[in-house]
């Protein structure tokens, strides 16, 4: 693809998105630790994470913070700085970076610019709890985290609860159970569901069964770290 501004060939820049693992560090992959060795410069959401994985793959590299609250004006200066030949790589706390984090904006004014971006498979929560869960993955919507309010949550839940697919979601810890009580009020206790937590950790977990179950089996493990929640189409049936 031509770039419409003018670097030495050799310094062809682009963007290399670059997802890092969620948990288990083995999970990156050698594609991964070859851009992070090779580009200019790393950005990242906390740069004390980002650290401990460089430190981790004895990766010196200097690094710019790149987080939802700065995204919109970082975004002239990572831009400035691929047009003068940097390459940078984008990266998040965990995961693929863009998918519920940042980097959508950048990887836009990079399409509208014409600088090259490259995209490198890796890990994601979402697709690691479907591919695991059983439920039916031919189709899905993902809808990230929803709104803190009840009543938004829960007009979320009336709109999809007819859906054909899969729905996928994210939660905290802090909202898990409210999460599954107000999906069980509106989507019926039958409905299957699965709860994964703490994907590729010491203590990975799944759930999968009716609402009304996962509900008591998330409420009996400890209620830490993180959560993907999948919620199969009302006609799908679980019995073993
Ligand atoms: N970009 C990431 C990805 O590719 O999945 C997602 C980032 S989002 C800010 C963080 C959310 O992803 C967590 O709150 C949780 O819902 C989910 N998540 C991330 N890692 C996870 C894990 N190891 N187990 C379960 N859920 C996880």
């Amino acid at each position: 693809m031509a770039c419409s501004f003018n670097v030495p060939l050799n310094k062809m820049p682009k963007l290399v998105i670059v997802p890092t693992p969620i948990g288990n560090l083995g999970d990156i992959s050698a594609r991964a630790i070859d851009a992070l060795s090779k580009c200019d410069i790393v950005l990242c959401e906390d740069t004390r994470v980002c650290s401990k994985l460089l430190n981790h793959l004895m990766i010196d590299k200097k690094m710019l913070s790149y987080r939802d609250d700065n995204e919109e004006r970082q975004v002239q200066k990572v831009i400035e700085l691929m047009e003068g030949g940097n390459t940078i790589c984008l990266t998040s706390d965990a995961g693929t970076p863009t998918i519920s984090d940042p980097g959508y904006r950048i990887t836009n004014a990079c399409r509208k610019r014409n600088i090259p971006v490259e995209s490198l498979p890796g890990a994601c929560a979402l697709i690691t709890a479907l591919a695991a869960s059983g439920l039916p993955s031919n189709g899905f919507l993902f809808l990230g985290f929803l709104p803190n309010k009840t009543s938004v949550r829960t007009n979320m839940f009336q709109k999809y609860a007819d859906f054909d697919y899969t729905l996928i979601f994210y939660e905290s810890c802090h909202r898990i159970l409210k999460f599954l009580k107000d999906l069980q009020n509106i989507m019926g206790s039958t409905r299957v569901i699965c709860v994964a937590r703490e994907m590729t950790k010491l203590h990975e977990t799944f759930h999968i069964g009716n609402v009304g179950q996962v509900y008591c089996d998330t409420a009996k493990a400890p209620i830490k770290g993180e959560y993907v929640i999948i919620v199969a189409p009302k006609r799908f049936k679980f019995s073993l």
